[in-house]
């Protein structure tokens, strides 16, 4: 038996460049660990240069999972605390890795207590010449061990590891402000959350519909992306819009050619005005330079000028292949490529214009009278609460 506690330890990576914020950065991730764990039995401690989460063992799996969606991990380890004095640590280290198969290690000792009287580079020599004596078969090998055995001393308390996972690396959501995340049904703007929620952004998010055009599968398979989306932070609230008014008038009255930009110009004012009511700071959008003709930057600069607020686009500057393979990492593919009506797909131009003008975008949205359009569509907005879960509840579903 192991008298020791098993821990998941977690590095801060990135975060410990972030002087000034360091306090403000750790405790966001503590916060954001406490709540994704809080169905679990766990105890999370906390200092400036690491954190660790005590876990009842039966459910390592399913914590690790927890953790591998929590921004501002980079890496973690599973390890073992013992207390810090010569023979705890030999005999404890002698049974962690007694199950463990090997025929090379290396131990690598770093002294943070500086009060403990080996060095560390004495106590590599004294902790190999144990495993050695102890352990028939295996050797040391400095440059490419099987086990690479990593002994922390520190005041108190050592930690002891070999396993190390990769996190998924960012900043903790919540060292950013709210940002408007334009969502979809399509591949990119589920991606584009997901980059931006990366960076610690905190996400709402906006979807336009126009039934009876588009159809309630349509508004389900956004709730499902966002459901998707959800994994990476508590929850996000998503606002359907009612776009059938606008739209319809964009496609009375304007030009055909420019009924896609001006339709872009008017979510973009929507979304504006929505960002503003719900305090975000930023508009994000899946967005891709070139990708269609909306999205070349004569476009996206007419489109652009309706709004002096910063608009974040993740995807901006990858291939399609490279947004698909983060959607597949973050499971959202398969939902983005079932072929529902998009609000922007049932309304196509057969030549959208790829290099617009300005002056002509503005004449020709002005043949009708948007602005109490766009106050209507914003006062009439319907706001769900998506988080992991939602949906598997009745209530969810009234
Ligand atoms: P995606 O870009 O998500 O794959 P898409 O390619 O169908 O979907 P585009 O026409 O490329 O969408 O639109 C560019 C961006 O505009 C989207 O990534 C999204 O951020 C936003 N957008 C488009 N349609 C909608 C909509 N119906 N509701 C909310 N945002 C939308
Ligand atoms: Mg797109």
């Amino acid at each position: 038996m192991i008298a020791v506690k098993r821990v998941i330890l977690i590095k801060y990576g990135e975060l410990s460049t972030k002087k000034g914020n360091r306090n403000f950065f750790i405790n966001t991730l503590y916060n954001n660990i406490r709540n994704k764990l809080s169905s679990f039995d766990v105890k999370i401690h906390k200092d400036r240069a690491r954190m660790y989460i005590e876990f009842d063992a039966t459910d390592l799996e399913k914590i690790k999972g927890v953790v591998d969606t929590i921004f501002g991990i980079h890496a973690y380890h599973i390890a073992y605390i013992v207390p810090s004095d010569d023979n705890s640590i030999q005999s404890e280290l002698l049974k962690i890795v007694e199950t463990e198969k090997f025929s090379t290690f290396k131990i690598e000792t770093r002294r943070s207590d500086k009060s403990f009287p080996i060095k560390s580079q004495d106590y590599n020599r004294v902790l190999g010449g144990l495993l050695l004596k102890n352990i028939a078969g295996i050797s040391v090998d400095v440059h490419n061990p099987d086990l690479w055995i990593k002994v922390e001393i520190r005041e108190g308390e050592t930690f002891i590891y070999f396993d190390s996972f990769t996190g998924c690396g960012g900043y903790p959501v919540g060292t950013q402000p709210r940002g408007m995340l334009m969502l979809s049904g399509g591949i990119d703007s589920p991606v584009a959350g997901y980059l931006a929620m990366k960076r610690g952004i905190v996400l709402d998010a906006v979807y336009f519909e126009a039934m009876p055009h588009t159809s309630i599968e349509a508004r389900n398979k956004v709730i499902s992306l966002c459901k998707k989306l959800a994994k990476y932070t508590d929850s996000i609230n998503l606002h359907i819009v009612n776009f059938t008014p606008i739209q319809e008038e964009i496609y009375k009255n304007c030009r055909e050619d420019y009924c896609i930009t001006i339709m872009r110009r008017m979510m973009y004012r929507i979304t504006e005005k929505l960002a503003k009511n719900h305090k975000a700071y930023a508009i994000v959008n899946g967005e891709s330079v070139g990708q269609v003709a909306s999205q070349t930057l004569t476009s996206m600069r007419v489109i652009n000028e309706v709004t002096n607020m910063p608009v974040i686009r993740p995807v901006a500057c990858l291939d399609k292949l490279e947004i698909i393979d983060i959607a597949r990492k973050i499971d959202t593919y398969d939902i983005s490529i079932i072929p529902y009506e998009d609000c922007c797909t049932v309304f196509v131009p057969k030549h959208p214009v790829i290099n617009p003008k300005l002056e002509l975008a503005i004449n020709e949205e002005n043949k009708f009278d948007y602005n109490e359009m766009i106050n209507t569509a914003v006062a009439e907005i319907n706001t769900i609460k998506i988080n992991e879960e939602y949906g598997e509840k009745f209530s969810d579903l009234l």
